[in-house]
């Protein structure tokens, strides 16, 4: 029933996908506007203003259905993870779009779900990962020294949602030690530094496993598990601990999709069959063990990866030896933020790495007095 829905979800997701999206970084004030220019019916979609971010940004929630069941799902607290933001716009217009449909009809009448999509717009303006007061809001949840992270706390005071979907990118990741771009990783956090299981914390098991095994329908082996390390100041985690079961969904990665349009869509079909999946009670059925059994996230990965070079070691004071074969890996992440300035990352036999970007360099020599580790290095 729920493998259906999935499939159908991911069939005709090109006729409520939201197209005004031209790239993955986007301001606040576009974000609204594309909202604003869906014409959401107010008798579908209820909006309000949630607050404002440190600088005066808008922050606004977005509710459909009149269920006494509440789902609560945030978005872009790291300003530059926009993936499942402009996922949300596009369950919001698909709730506009299937609204006659029986099955909507079902969901919006059993539960209540707020979307409170790019929660850090200041963050976004800049494309950053922290606030605009250089603070990492994923640690704020119990300082509370942001505007930002107030408001996520306020709403889920207000509303004490059942379940919640705490939505981010991630850094480029594989499965486990495979050459696998990990496209999709899951965890239901844990609520105490011993990892253990209550009913909160297992209804997020289940909800991770329902995710997980729509994801298998179709991209097997590209699905990992997020670190499941307690962090005592991190929104997941304190949500499970408030009573709010929660699914941290982290965007992966995909060949060929810089805007991640790829992953977008299977955000937007993990979260609605997921929707779909509790309004049925069927999330209860899904196997935790397949959840369990999800491999880690490991870093086997390169942003650029130039294969077979020559190095010229001009400068070496040796006799022969002066030319090595290697492949060289190219960076533009560091400390899970994206930079524009690519960075010489690695230099040798990489054959056990997959690069996002894979470059053919037979042929090609350069001279080893531009190769430093961890600095700038043009590639293109
Ligand atoms: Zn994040």
């Amino acid at each position: 029933m729920l493998q259906n829905t999935a499939r159908q979800l991911f069939q005709t997701y090109d006729s409520f996908r939201v197209t005004e999206f031209s790239n993955r970084k986007f301001p606040s004030e576009q974000f609204h506007h594309i909202i604003d220019e869906l014409n959401l019916p107010t008798s579908i979609v209820r909006t309000r203003k949630a607050g404002e971010s440190l600088e005066g940004r808008m922050i606004k929630s977005f509710s459909v259905g009149n269920g006494t069941t509440s789902v609560l799902l945030w978005s872009q607290m790291h300003g530059d993870e926009s993936t499942a933001t402009m996922a949300i716009a596009d369950i919001l217009n698909f709730f506009k779009q299937m609204f006659d449909n029986k099955e909507t009809q079902q969901l919006l009448a059993s539960l209540s779900i707020h979307f409170l999509p790019m929660l850090n717009p200041d963050g976004a303006a800049r494309c950053q990962r922290r606030t605009a007061q250089g603070i990492d809001m994923n640690r704020d949840a119990l300082a509370l020294r942001t505007p930002e992270a107030n408001i996520l706390r306020q709403l889920q005071q207000e509303l004490k949602p059942e379940f919640g979907f705490n939505l981010h990118d991630q850094e480029l990741s594989t499965v486990a030690s495979s050459k696998d771009l990990t496209a999709i990783a899951l965890l239901a956090p844990v609520f105490n530094e011993a990892k253990e299981d209550n009913d909160i914390r297992l209804r997020a098991k289940y909800l991770a496993a329902t995710f997980a095994e729509t994801m298998n329908l179709f991209i097997p082996n590209r699905i990992a598990r997020y670190d499941d390390a307690f962090e005592p100041r991190a929104f997941g985690d304190n949500m499970q601990k408030w009573g709010t079961s929660t699914l941290l969904v982290e965007s992966g990665h995909d060949f060929d999709d810089p805007n991640k349009w790829n992953i977008r869509k299977l955000n937007v079909v993990g979260i609605l069959s997921c929707l779909f999946a509790i309004t049925t009670d069927e999330y209860r059925q899904s196997n935790i063990s397949f959840y369990n059994s999800l491999p880690f996230n490991e870093k086997k990965a390169y942003d650029v990866i130039i294969r077979n070079v020559i190095i010229n070691h001009e400068t070496l004071q040796v006799a022969g030896g002066k030319e090595t074969p290697a492949d060289i890996a190219i960076s533009y992440q560091v400390d899970t933020h994206s930079e524009e300035t690519p960075l010489l990352v690695d230099i040798g036999d990489l054959h056990t790495y997959v690069g996002l970007k894979e470059i053919d360099g037979k042929g090609k020599i350069i001279s080893s007095s531009g190769l430093r580790l961890g600095k700038p290095f043009a590639w293109k």
